[in-house]
């Protein structure tokens, strides 16, 4: 009997996975496959958090499988190495997986294409990077008019639901699932995302039709917090977009289908860094802007300690970087301002800033992060100007008024004033006592004069132009 393998990567569910809609449609039983590649999992690119959310992901996969009579095989080993040897024991001719475009995952799948036959069907976003491109086939590296095309193009139909009973050959062996317990705030699987997308996006009082005013508010809910399944597919790229148009649809006044539309454009976002990523692969190591490639980094070691730890004494950095050791996640006012702090305010080169959030974001996305940096820092394509320098005092106090997310993750600084709680250097000493919070002692002093660090910045991109 004909049998095809299901090579899951990034695409942990069920429902509208054409990967696996491949792999029934071609033969009568498929075998769902995860391969725990060590060059991924020992990478310095990754976290532990993100580990232990894909594998409580995955055993959340195998238990949809089991509940319709088929199960996961998971095995650990060079990939093209692992689908050889289940091939062969299984007696299988084809796999199908899908689609994945960092420089990594197409080198990896060249080299298990030489070797065998491998299918890939779309996927990870709506419109691949192939097919989003100008009329002479350039590739686009500005936004709107990226999205202007994108959103020209038809949204693909959604993929029919597998069958109640997936044939799968009885008996395969595979390594257990390692033990993990994702990030609190983050139960794994295709059932949590659905979930979450139907809180924020469906009923009429959804979180969607308030995203265009409470987006940017660090101490709201006002964001899918959808990233992490959307990075690992525990949700199609399709199902979130078409439940922003149906938002759109649903609203009921402009403000409304503002919030809808917005959210729509932020999903185009990350289609749009997938592709620069694919037709840009250099710029994983490199500024997309040469000329910043010359920037001449200032790289202090302690400086750098005190971003990681959460301690610079700008409470609205300390409380995003302690955000992101705690749960995993970080708002994403939150990264633009530390992005910005790091690279900016402390002159630190950004491809440090990028690895620390690899090794700590349950979402950390290669193409999404890498697109974050380089905007922040101003060295990207659609990218920030090199002189928009986040202050991050002002930061805080649009996007954190009462101080809720500051007083959250740095609790030293719980009991500031409100006078006080975005800039606390300028505590006199009694409301240092009386706050329990004495400078330099229960909360660091600033590490860095924000002026004083601007005029430094603007000077070395300057000199990196010139
Ligand atoms: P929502 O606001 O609900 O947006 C919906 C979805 O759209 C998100 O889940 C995400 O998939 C996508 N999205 C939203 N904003 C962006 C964006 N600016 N770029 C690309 N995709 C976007 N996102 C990641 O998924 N992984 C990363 O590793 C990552 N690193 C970042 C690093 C920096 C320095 C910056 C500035 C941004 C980064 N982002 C990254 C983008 C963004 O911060 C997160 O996608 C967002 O905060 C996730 O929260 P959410 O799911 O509530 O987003």
């Amino acid at each position: 009997m004909p049998i095809s393998i299901w090579w899951i990567r990034r695409d942990l569910r069920l429902s509208d996975n054409p990967a696996l809609q491949a792999a029934l449609q071609h033969d009568s039983q498929i075998v769902p496959l995860f391969i725990l590649d060590p060059s991924i999992l020992n990478s310095p690119f990754v976290g532990e958090k993100r580990k232990a959310f894909l594998f409580a992901g995955l055993a959340e996969l195998n238990a949809a499988l089991q509940a319709r009579g088929s199960y996961l095989v998971v095995r650990a080993g060079e990939p093209a190495e692992v689908l050889s040897g289940l091939a062969s024991e299984v007696g299988s001719r084809r796999i199908f997986a899908q689609e994945d475009y960092s420089p990594f995952a197409r080198k990896r799948d060249q080299r298990v294409g030489r070797e065998r036959s491998l299918e890939l069907t779309p996927g990870v976003v709506v419109h691949p990077p192939g097919s989003v491109l100008k009329d002479d086939g350039d590739p686009y590296t500005v936004f709107t008019p990226y999205s202007r095309k994108w959103r020209s193009l038809e949204l693909p139909s959604p993929v029919p639901a597998p069958p109640g009973q997936i044939p799968t050959p009885p008996g395969i062996s595979g390594e257990a699932l390692p033990d993990s317990s994702p990030p609190a705030g983050f139960p794994a699987g295709e059932a949590a995302a659905q979930e979450r997308l139907d809180a924020f996006a469906s009923g009429e009082g959804a979180p969607v039709f308030r995203y265009a005013e409470d987006r940017n508010r660090v101490d709201l809910q006002g964001t899918s917090g959808l990233s992490p399944y959307l990075r690992f597919g525990m949700l199609s790229a399709r199902q979130a977009v078409s439940a922003a148009r149906q938002a759109e649809q649903r609203a009921s006044d402009k403000q409304a289908a503002k919030g809808a539309q917005v959210w729509l454009s932020e999903l185009i976002w990350r289609e749009f860094y997938t592709a620069i990523l694919y037709h840009f692969p250099r710029v994983r190591g490199q500024s997309f802007r040469a000329e910043y490639g010359r920037i001449r980094w200032a790289n202090d070691q302690a400086d750098f300690e005190a971003w990681c730890a959460g301690r610079t004494g700008y409470p609205l950095v300390d409380a995003a970087m302690r955000q992101l050791a705690q749960t995993g996640w970080m708002h994403n006012r939150s990264r633009m301002v530390v992005a910005s702090f790091l690279t900016k305010d402390l002159l630190i080169d950004w491809r440090w800033g990028e690895q620390w959030f690899m090794q700590h974001l349950v979402d950390g996305d290669p193409a999404a992060n890498n697109g974050g940096w380089q905007w922040t820092a101003g060295t990207g394509t659609d990218a920030a100007p090199y002189f928009r320098i986040f202050n991050p005092v002002s930061q805080s106090m649009r996007h954190d008024p009462q101080g809720t997310y500051i007083r959250k993750y740095v609790p030293e600084l719980g009991a500031v004033p409100d006078d006080y709680i975005h800039e606390p250097w300028k505590m006199p000493a009694d409301v240092q006592a009386g706050a329990n919070c004495i400078l330099g002692q229960d909360y660091p002093e600033q590490i860095v004069d924000h002026r004083w660090a601007r005029e430094r910045t603007l000077a070395a991109y300057k000199q990196a132009r010139e």
